[in-house]
């Protein structure tokens, strides 16, 4: 088991020397976890299959979850990909670096454990200073999916990462926490219109001011695309239960009805005519702004489940813009209870 060591860096100013070293574990086939603006990613050579391999032990990754690759710019795409069709390319330049993950024809080369056997290839820049250093230098390819233990919420700070991978991971890069907090947009450009497979940091709506009108799959086109999807994703050991936008009425029936059943109840609530209902240190009460939901969602999440309560009651957010992805997270989260 490798010993797991934590370099600090600064995102402004980030140590060449520093990131010199985790270029050297990365490019012997070790892991090393590093920061993104989305969440922490879990990185190793994407054309490395044995490094590629210990990727999903060390998360208990199911291997039909295929992994993002995480690439310097635009110009690395052509090593990863047979072809990239023109909204793809326009959305590249538009977006990137940036919370949008794209998805491409492969190129033969690309290990079959990051494609999961799939004909496609998933790639981003990530918007971080620090990494886009990493991936300068590394000069490649880095597999990035969420530095976490599989199906658990997603890590957005390096304390999260090791709270899950000590011991199975080389290296984790620490740089303060993410700032956006939920996962990447992943878009298939491989067909037109193209399909959204996830929704996350990038709107929907951005999306289609840049190139017009893309769809979301249903179901079985999704399992298909994409299938790692129908596995558990981003939940806490804790039930989460869900009520509507402001309900004080739902929350103080699900607060009673939980307690009434002897249960330990967590929850967390951004409105403000919720902030004063539930007096106990299991109700975390984030800010209303879209923005600060999302980059504090799983963090609060994890600080409940280290409280050990039994079940986390979840004042819903409106449905657009960034909060179609929070919605995404937490309805995932809630599917998977007991
Ligand atoms: P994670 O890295 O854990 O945030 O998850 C990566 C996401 O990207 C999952 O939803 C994958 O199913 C998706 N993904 C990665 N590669 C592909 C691909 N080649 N085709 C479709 N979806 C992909
Ligand atoms: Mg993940």
């Amino acid at each position: 088991m490798p010993t797991t060591k934590i370099i600090q860096l600064s995102t402004e100013h980030p140590d060449a020397d520093k990131i010199q070293y985790a270029v050297e574990v990365l490019h012997a086939g070790g892991l090393v976890a590093f920061p993104t603006e989305t969440v922490y990613g879990l990185g190793a050579d994407a054309l490395n299959a044995g490094a590629v391999q210990k990727v999903f032990e060390a998360k208990g990754r199911p291997s039909d979850n295929p992994l993002i690759v995480h690439i310097a710019s635009l110009e690395n795409v052509q090593q990863f990909t047979a072809s990239v069709s023109e909204k793809g390319l326009q959305l590249a330049r538009r977006f990137w670096p940036g919370p949008l993950t794209l998805v491409f024809q492969r190129k033969i080369n690309v290990p079959d454990g990051v494609t999961a056997g799939l004909e496609t290839v998933a790639l981003r820049v990530p918007d971080h200073p620090v990494t886009l250093e990493l991936l300068r230098q590394f000069n490649g390819g880095i597999v990035g999916p969420s530095a976490n233990v599989s199906g658990k919420p997603s890590p957005t700070s390096a304390e999260h990462v090791y709270n899950d991978l000590n011991g199975k991971i080389d290296l984790i890069i620490d740089a303060g926490s993410t700032t956006i907090g939920v996962e990447s947009t992943v878009l298939d450009v491989t067909v037109d219109p193209p399909v959204i497979l996830r929704i996350g940091g990038l709107s929907r709506e951005d999306i289609e001011k840049e190139i017009g009108e893309v769809r979301v799959t249903n179901a079985e086109e999704l399992l298909r695309r994409s299938p790692g999807t129908r596995h558990r994703h981003y939940a806490p050991n804790a039930s989460v239960i869900l009520f509507p936008p402001a309900d004080e009425e739902k929350f103080r029936q699900f607060i009673q009805q939980n307690k009434a059943q002897q249960k330990k109840v967590g929850s967390i609530t951004y409105s403000k005519v919720l902030a004063g209902i539930e007096q106990s240190s299991f109700h975390v009460i984030l800010e209303s702004s879209i923005e600060h939901v999302a980059r504090n969602l799983f963090r609060a999440l994890r600080e409940l489940d280290r409280q050990e309560v039994d079940v986390i009651l979840v004042e819903s957010v409106e449905e657009k813009g960034l909060g179609a992805a929070v919605m995404d997270r937490l309805r995932k989260a809630a599917l998977h209870n007991g």
